[in-house]
C-alpha cells in the first residue's frame, strides 16, 4: 500500500520536476515552428513553471499532416483491435506509474488539491483508458434483417483525423474521455489542450509513444483558443471535431464545422445544474454534506458543479445552516496540504470573474451567508472562500450564469412543479439531483429534469459505463461508455448481392 504524502513530500517532488513544454508531432516533442512560446504561471502562489510552445496554424497543419500520414500508413487505424487494446492497455499502465508526476503537474498548473489530482483525475483517466480499451474488441457489427437474396453490412470504420480541444479544469481526464475511444476506434489525434493547463497532455505523449503509438497517431499542440483552437476546428483536413469547454466556444466551434469541411463536431459545455432537496429526503445532514461539496469540490470548477440549490421552503432554512457550516469546513488550502478541500482558482482572470460574480449576487438583493472574499492561503495565490447566497432570485445572474467558481445559489419552492419550473429554465441540461424518500416522485422527477445526468440522493454518481453529457446548450454528443464510440466512428452500410 502507498503511504499518504505529506506537503513535504509533494513540495520536495515538486523542486524535483522539470515540466517538458515543447509540443508532440509525429513522434517527437519540437518548439513551435514560430519559435513563440507563453508563460505558464502557477496560481497556487504564481510562480511561473515555464514557457511552453505556443502552437500555431503551423504547428497545426504540421499535426494534422502527421496524423493523416499515419492514419493512411495503417499500422495504427488498420491494426487489429487486440493489438490497439493492448497498447492502450500499456498506455494506461504507464500513466498510473508516473501518477504522482502527473498529479503533480495538475495541481501546479491549474491549483487543484494534489489528493484529489491523485484519486480523482489520474486514477479516473487510467480507468477511462483501461474500460475504452478492454471494450474495442468486444463490439461488433451488425447484420440487416433483409430478404434471402441480399446480404447487408453494418459496420463501423474509425473517421480519420480527429482534433480534440479541452478544458483546464481536469485537464488528464476530459483529454481521456476524448483520446481513449478516439484511438481505440482507430483514429489519429491532434489534441490542443488548455493554455491554462497543458503540462500533463505534453507529459503523456511521450508515454502515448513508450506504449506504442505509433508517430504521428497522438500528436499534442498546446497554443491558445484563437491561435492554435480556430485553425484545428477549421482545418478542411480533420474529420471529427471534439470538445470540451464553454457553452460560447461551443457554438463558435459548431460554425467552424460549418464554415470548413463539416466535419464531425462533438460539444461537451457548460452547465448550472440544479440540486433539488425535498422536506423528506432520507438524510438531511448527509444531502447537505452532499450539496455543499458538489458546490465547492474542485473550487466549483466543475461543469456538473451544483451550483443552483433548490429546497423545500419547510426545511430551507435548517438545511441550508448545515450547508453552510459543511462549506465553511471546506476553506481552501494549500493544494500540497494533503487535508486541502479546496485549492487555488485556476488563474487570477477566473478569480476576478468569480468575485464579480459575487459582487453582483450581493448588488442584485441575494443574502449572502457565507464567505464572499478571496481568501489569503499564499502569498501571490489565487485563492476564494466557499461562498453561499440565500434568496436569490431565478432571475438574478447568479442563478442563470455558470460562474464556474466556489459560489452557490440557494431558492426556496413550495412544491414539486415549482420545483421543477425553476430547475428547467435554464439554457443548459447537464446535470441535476433530487433528493427524496419517496420513489414515485424520484422518478417523476428525474424524468421530467431536461438533463443528461440525473442523481437520486447523492451527487454526481457514474463511472465510465453510463453516457455523460448535456442536454440543451450543454452540449451535444456523450462522452463515456461504449456510445462513446459513436463520435469517432463512421457507420456503413455495405450491400451484397447473392442472387
Ligand atoms: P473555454 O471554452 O474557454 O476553453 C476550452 C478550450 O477551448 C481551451 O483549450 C481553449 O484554448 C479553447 N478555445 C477557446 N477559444 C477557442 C476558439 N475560438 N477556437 C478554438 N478553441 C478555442 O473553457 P474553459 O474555461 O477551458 O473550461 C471551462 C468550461 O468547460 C466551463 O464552461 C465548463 O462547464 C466546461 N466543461 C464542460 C464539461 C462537460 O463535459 N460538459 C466538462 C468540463 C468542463
Amino acid at each position: 500500500m502507498r503511504t499518504p504524502k505529506t506537503r513535504e513530500d509533494w513540495q520536495a517532488l515538486a523542486d524535483t520536476l522539470r515540466p517538458e513544454t515543447r509540443a508532440f508531432i509525429d513522434g517527437r516533442y519540437v518548439d513551435a515552428a514560430s519559435g513563440a512560446t507563453f508563460e505558464c504561471r502557477s496560481p497556487i502562489d504564481g510562480r511561473v513553471l515555464g514557457q511552453v510552445a505556443e502552437g500555431g496554424e503551423e504547428d497545426i497543419n504540421r499535426a494534422v499532416a502527421a496524423a493523416r500520414r499515419s492514419f493512411e500508413a495503417g499500422a495504427w487505424s488498420r491494426a487489429t483491435p487486440v493489438h490497439r487494446k493492448r497498447t492502450l492497455q500499456k498506455f494506461a499502465q504507464l500513466v498510473e506509474a508516473h501518477a504522482d508526476e502527473l498529479a503533480l503537474l495538475e495541481s501546479l498548473d491549474m491549483g487543484k488539491p494534489v489528493r484529489d489530482a491523485r484519486s480523482v483525475d489520474i486514477a479516473a483517466s487510467v480507468r477511462c483508458l483501461n474500460w475504452t480499451a478492454e471494450a474495442i474488441d468486444k463490439v461488433y457489427g451488425e447484420v440487416a434483417p433483409t430478404g434471402i437474396d441480399e446480404l447487408g453490412l453494418i459496420t463501423r470504420e474509425p473517421l480519420g483525423v480527429v482534433g480534440a480541444i479541452v478544458p483546464w479544469n481536469f485537464p488528464l481526464l476530459m483529454a481521456s474521455w476524448k483520446i481513449a475511444p478516439a484511438l481505440a476506434a482507430g483514429n489519429s489525434v491532434v489534441l490542443k489542450p488548455s493554455e491554462k493547463s497543458p503540462l500533463s497532455a505534453i507529459r503523456v505523449a511521450a508515454l502515448a509513444a513508450e506504449a506504442g503509438i505509433p508517430d504521428g497517431v497522438f500528436n499534442v499542440v498546446p497554443g491558445f483558443g484563437k491561435g492554435a483552437g480556430e485553425p484545428l476546428a477549421l482545418h478542411m483536413d480533420v474529420d471529427g471535431l471534439v470538445f470540451t469547454g464553454s457553452t460560447a466556444v461551443g457554438r463558435r466551434l459548431l460554425q467552424c464545422a460549418g464554415l470548413s469541411n463539416m466535419k464531425r463536431a462533438y460539444m461537451e459545455c457548460g452547465g448550472k445544474s440544479p440540486n433539488l432537496v425535498f422536506a423528506d429526503a432520507p438524510d438531511l445532514d448527509r444531502a447537505a454534506e452532499a450539496a455543499a461539496s458538489a458546490i465547492f469540490y474542485n473550487q466549483g470548477e466543475v461543469c456538473t458543479a451544483a451550483s443552483r440549490l433548490l429546497v423545500e421552503r419547510s426545511i430551507k432554512d435548517e438545511f441550508v445552516a448545515r450547508v453552510v457550516a459543511a462549506g465553511r469546513r471546506m476553506q481552501p488550502r494549500h493544494p500540497f496540504d494533503p487535508d486541502a478541500a479546496m485549492g487555488a482558482l485556476v488563474d487570477e482572470t477566473q478569480t476576478g470573474r468569480v468575485l464579480d460574480y459575487i459582487a453582483k449576487g450581493s448588488a442584485e438583493g441575494a443574502r449572502l451567508l457565507l464567505g464572499g472574499q478571496r481568501a489569503e492561503v499564499v502569498e501571490g495565490g489565487s485563492y476564494v472562500e466557499p461562498t453561499v447566497f440565500d434568496e436569490v432570485d431565478p432571475a438574478h445572474a447568479i442563478a442563470r450564469e455558470e460562474i464556474f467558481g466556489p459560489v452557490l445559489a440557494v431558492m426556496a419552492f413550495e412544491d414539486e412543479a415549482q420545483a421543477l419550473r425553476i430547475a428547467n429554465d435554464s439554457e443548459y441540461g447537464l446535470a441535476a439531483g433530487v433528493w427524496t424518500r419517496d420513489i414515485s416522485r424520484a422518478h417523476r422527477v428525474a424524468r421530467a429534469l431536461r438533463a443528461g445526468s440525473v442523481w437520486v440522493n447523492y451527487w454526481d454518481g457514474g463511472d465510465m459505463t453510463a453516457p455523460f453529457g448535456g442536454y440543451k446548450q450543454s452540449g451535444n454528443g456523450r462522452d463515456k461508455s461504449l456510445h462513446a464510440f459513436d463520435k469517432y466512428t463512421e457507420m456503413k452500410a455495405t450491400w451484397i448481392n447473392l442472387a
